[in-house]
This record gives C-alpha cells, structure tokens and sequence, in this order.
C-alpha cells in the first residue's frame, strides 16, 4: 500500500469532509463541515470528501446522494472523485496483513458486551459512544504464537484487535482544543481493526484513508477526540505521519442533549423545505463562532 500523496501537485493543506450515509445530515453535521470548509478556504487548501459507508447495516445508498445534495445546496465544495470507503476494502486489508505482519494485532472473541460488563460503566466524560476500555488480562501473552489471517478470497470471521502499546501516553495537540493526552491501558484499550463480519473497523479505514489521501488537516466533532489517539497509534504503526487535528465542538439541541440524525426537525432538508436559506444557516454559524 502507498501511504504517499497520490497527486504531487496538492495544495499544501488538504482537509476532507467525511460524512457517514446513515441517514439525513443535520444542522450539527452541517456546522461541523462548515468549520472544515473554513479551515480549508483560510488555509488557500481543498477538501476531499469521504463517504463512510462502511457499516453495512445503517447505511443506505439513498442517504449518499442525499448528503453530497445537502452539502451542495449549502454551498460546499471538494475535490472529486468522492472516496467511498466501501471500495477501498483491499486497501483496509493490506493495511490489516501490515499490522499482522508487525506482530501488532490478534484475533479475539469477547464481544462488546463482554468487555462493557468487565469495565462496568463507561468512564466518567468519555464520549457517548465510546468503546469501553478492552481488560490487558484478556490479551494474548506477546510471545503466544499469532494465528495467520484467512487467505485474501475467505471471510475474516473473527474480530481482530490493536495492540495499543504499553508504553505510557499518547499525546497531540490539537488545534482547537489544545493539548490532548490519553493513558495506554486507563484511557484507550486493545480496540477492533477489522471486524467478524468481515469489515474493517472505523479505526483503521479512517487512519488509512486519512494518511492515503493526503489529508493535512482532519477537522470532526469532539466526540472523536479518543478516536483520534487510536488512529495516531494506527498511522505510527503503518509507518505514516499523522495529520494536525481541529475537534469542533458539538451542537446541542435546547435541552442541552447532543444533536442526531433522529432529530429530524433539524435535517438540513427540512430546514430547506420550510423555506431556510443556506446564507442563514452560514451567518449563524459564523456568528455562533465568533461567540465561543
Ligand atoms: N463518518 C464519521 C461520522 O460521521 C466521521 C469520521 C471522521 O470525521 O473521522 O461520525
């Protein structure tokens, strides 16, 4: 796998916007990319965008057309060709046979509930959802001999998890929030890279991506901080450098709780139906911005 800019002739920054097609972009979304095309246009950069339709379950091809519709009527713009996630597969997996080469990863069965059960509840201030911290007691011993992944053409029918490695804390600084940091083993746990339905893991699609495509800066809502830290160890270990980061905070709806797309009344194209103009939403936004 080529971890290098594909376009030589890039514009010094390049930030992406990464919608997932699980349903309609809402005013939270919206003002999220809005600050990662702000970022982009202060910086002279471009933005690529990414479709995160990996999650075979809840993402839908109506919702990707859609969200690039949304996006465009509020007046946003990228770079093309639009990198949909589902089609890189064989790129995750290289990246995978990379990490199992390294040593750096190993097949496991506890499932989510097990390991949400061993830590009880989810740590003070981490994220909604956030994974639950994976126990050290539940690694395989580092000289345990490593099972081989199945051939390119069989299903992966197990989960296979990152060793997160011991050594103490990982640390960014990230251009919003300032200096973030996350204990190995308090903190961040042994996470998923590629799961038993076969699918790489958000983790790991996202720190190769980021690193593929070139992406300088990569600009999401704070409730991806502790994802950050995973993806930074996921980048180190496939040999690539990481990004800058911009964490932008959440909206919140009048009772304070974080926006989703079930809050349909905010869908950007409700707002459009009842008549909002793409300009309101920008002026708010800006005006939102200049208050913080
Ligand atoms: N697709 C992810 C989401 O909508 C964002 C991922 C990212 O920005 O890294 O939550």
């Amino acid at each position: 796998m080529s971890l290098e800019n594909p376009s030589p002739a890039s514009p010094r920054y390049v930030g992406r916007l990464a919608p997932s097609p699980t349903g309609y972009l809402h005013l939270g979304h919206a003002r999220t990319f809005w600050f990662a095309a702000e970022r982009a246009r202060a910086a002279g950069g471009v933005l690529l965008m990414r479709n995160d339709d990996l999650d075979r379950a809840r993402c839908r091809p109506e919702f990707v057309g859609a969200m690039l519709e949304d996006l465009r009527w509020l007046g946003f713009s990228w770079r093309e060709p639009v990198y949909s996630q589902s089609g890189r597969i064989p790129v995750y997996r290289e990246a995978l046979e990379r990490l199992h080469e390294a040593g750096l990863i190993y097949p496991c069965d506890r499932s989510r509930r097990d390991v949400a059960g061993a830590v009880g509840a989810p740590h003070e201030g981490g994220a909604q959802d956030d994974e639950p911290v994976f126990p050290r007691e539940w690694r395989p011993p580092p000289d345990a001999k490593l099972p081989a992944l199945p051939p390119r053409d069989e299903p992966i029918t197990t989960n296979w998890r990152f060793r997160v490695p011991d050594d103490g804390e990982v640390v960014f600084i990230d251009n919003a929030l300032g200096r973030q940091s996350a204990v190995a083993g308090r903190d961040l746990g042994d996470f998923i890279v590629w799961r038993r339905d076969d699918m790489p893991s958000y983790q790991l699609a996202c720190a190769v991506d980021d690193a593929a495509l070139g992406v300088t800066e990569v600009v999401r809502g704070a409730d991806l901080v502790r994802s950050t830290f995973r993806q930074i160890l996921l980048m180190r270990a496939l040999g690539a450098n990481a990004p800058q980061y911009f964490h932008c905070p959440l909206m919140a709806d009048e009772s304070g709780r974080r926006l989703a797309k079930r809050h349909d009344a905010l869908a950007l194209r409700t707002l459009r139906e009842r008549g909002v103009s793409p300009e309101a939403l920008l002026r708010q936004f800006h005006a939102d911005a200049k208050a913080d």
